[in-house]
């Protein structure tokens, strides 16, 4: 089964990939300070349905693709 080892974490308007999984039903606080694979800490936003339809962070998902073995 695919594990992934990070997760997706709406943040300033962008979805940034955070390393390590979040346990079920447990979320990052709003305005939680994460440290992105993008090398930028940033503060997560709500939890609306809209949050989620920011566009993914392109540095994140490089980073994402590689520690998962996908050739970008
Ligand atoms: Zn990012």
């Amino acid at each position: 089964m695919f594990r992934p080892k990070h997760h997706w974490q709406p943040a300033e308007q962008q979805r940034h990939a955070v390393a390590g999984t979040l346990p079920t039903g447990r979320r990052h606080r709003d305005g939680e300070s994460v440290d992105a694979f993008c090398e930028r800490t940033v503060s997560t936003a709500g939890h609306t349905e809209l949050d989620w339809l920011w566009p993914t962070c392109p540095d994140c998902l490089r980073a994402a693709e590689r520690l998962n073995g996908i050739p970008s």
